[in-house]
């Protein structure tokens, strides 16, 4: 079963030590919204070695879905986040947030001033063209 968030453990990667390993599936996003228990799933969590680790990547990457650092997500899991933030002993930054603290010459800042109908700014427009020319090549 492939695990479509935590990306294919390295030897010296802390995820490997995670009391979830080798029951991905059961943390994964799909599984975890069929099953309606998930006791067993955040007991594994509240006695990880790496909750802390864990914890830290989980606001980090903000997934969508799937039991995390003793949190059953959902695709709208800001509250979630931050009581994982607050348990981690970090602060956390609501992606709306972190947009308004870009400074200009970064993409988040060019969407800023579409989003507030500004001229766009020659540095954010240099952001942007990098941003889609970047785009374009990944695709
Ligand atoms: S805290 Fe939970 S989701 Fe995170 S690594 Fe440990 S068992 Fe897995
Ligand atoms: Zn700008």
């Amino acid at each position: 079963m492939s695990d479509p968030v935590f990306s294919l453990p390295r030897p010296e990667n802390w995820k490997t030590r995670g009391a979830c390993v080798g029951q991905w599936q059961e943390f994964d996003a799909e599984e975890s919204k069929r099953s309606k228990d998930h006791r067993t799933q955040l007991r594994l969590c509240a006695t990880c070695p790496v909750l802390q680790e864990c914890r830290i990547d989980t606001v980090r990457t903000r997934p969508n879905g799937g039991i995390r650092a003793g949190e059953v997500l959902g695709v709208r899991s800001e509250r979630k986040f931050q009581r994982i933030a607050e348990a981690a002993g970090i602060d956390y930054v609501p992606p709306a947030a972190q947009s308004e603290l870009q400074p200009c010459g970064t993409y988040a800042a060019y969407q800023r001033h579409m989003r507030r109908k500004e001229k766009v700014c020659d540095e954010c427009r240099r952001a942007m063209v990098q941003k889609s020319q970047s785009r374009r090549r990944a695709s």
